[in-house]
């Protein structure tokens, strides 16, 4: 027996999201069933529902910034009781039984772990996102939201936050170490915030100054224009740590050129094409290009955790389901300071 739910779907590629219902599964073992207070919208959730990234299933109901609260529980549930506040993020099952879903690393599980929508789960069913009333999800596959982050500023945490966490977490941010975050939006914005809550001197590298106010309140200590030159000469061998969150083809010699010896780039965002650059800014540094893909469930609450600690959460602004086709154009165009959250008892308006 599955349930209705009410959601918002694209019904076709590139189609206007739509109000309409999709089917929740009957509450296994160990599933919890999520009454959803607020999904935020990842840019990634307009690549896949306009088919940007290769063929994709529809209807679709984006959304893999989940958070609100457990409504039920199956008879195996030892995690998660009713009324927890909780998230899901972008994934919602893997293997379990591959090398790296042993080791806790369950993003890069071997067999393709579970996308939380677009994808299929591994008994065929198509899985839908956030956009929606409610979700079940295994609780093994589920976080807990801390008190002392409210909902609406947690969900963007589920995507946004976890893809700099990790990279900032893995590369030892931390007192003393320089790190420069490229491009000041919705992942760059909890960078900046991350980075400094963690005791890194923080510099937002973004195409101009138009962002500075914002990037020096969100707890950078500088700023700097990439469209203006003398950024690159003024600080060639700076820094130990660059987290690239744009998905622009960027001249990544003068970008290379930036870190110290033994300094990494690490990307979060990727352009479409290839991107060029020369062996040599690497070996004249014994510096180092790495990427990092959102984070494991065990990393995912931990940074949940952390970010309560930190009185951390997203800078965003609030809408209504009716509103989602509006806000996509608008973080197309950049127009989001800094990410749109779905208020999702508009849904039942
Ligand atoms: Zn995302
Ligand atoms: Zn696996």
């Amino acid at each position: 027996m599955t349930t209705s739910v009410t959601a918002y779907a694209a019904p076709a590629p590139k189609a206007p999201l739509e109000k309409t219902t999709v089917e929740r599964r009957a509450l296994r073992e160990h599933d919890i069933l999520i009454e959803i207070a607020y999904a935020g919208i990842c840019h990634s959730d307009i690549h896949q529902a306009r088919e940007e990234w290769g063929s994709a299933q529809f209807p679709m109901v984006p959304g893999h910034e989940i958070a609100g609260v457990v409504a039920e529980v199956g008879p195996g549930v030892t995690k998660y009781a009713v009324g927890d506040r909780v998230g899901v993020g972008c994934f919602v099952d893997s293997c379990r039984e591959c090398a790296n879903c042993l080791a806790g690393e369950e993003q890069f599980c071997l067999k393709g772990e579970v996308q939380t929508y677009n994808g299929t789960e591994y008994d065929g069913a198509p899985t839908y996102g956030g956009y929606s009333t409610h979700i079940v999800v295994d609780e093994n596959y589920a976080l807990r939201i801390p008190e002392g982050i409210s909902l609406d500023i947690a969900a963007p945490l589920l995507c946004a936050g976890i893809t700099l966490y990790s990279p900032l977490a893995h590369w030892n941010a931390g007192p003393g170490k320089k790190v420069a975050i490229v491009g000041l939006g919705g992942l760059g914005h909890m960078g900046v915030k991350i980075a400094h809550a963690m005791g890194a001197e923080v510099t937002v590298l973004s195409q101009t100054l138009r962002k500075k106010d914002d990037g020096l309140r969100l707890g950078a200590d500088h700023f700097y224009a990439t469209g203006d030159d003398s950024t690159f000469t003024e600080l060639a061998g700076t820094f130990d740590l660059i987290v690239n969150t744009t998905s622009a083809n960027l001249p990544l010699d003068g970008y290379l050129s930036l870190l110290k010896v033994d300094g990494t780039l690490v990307h979060v965002g990727a352009p479409e094409n290839p991107s060029a650059f020369s062996q040599f800014s690497l070996i004249m540094g014994r510096r180092s290009m790495a990427g990092s893909k959102i984070g494991s469930i065990r990393e995912t609450q931990e940074m949940l955790d952390f970010c309560a600690e930190h009185g951390l959460g997203a800078e965003i602004e609030v809408i209504n389901g009716d509103q989602i086709n509006e806000a996509y154009d608008r973080v197309v165009s950049s127009d989001v300071r800094y990410r749109f959250v779905i208020d999702i008892a508009s849904l039942n308006a």
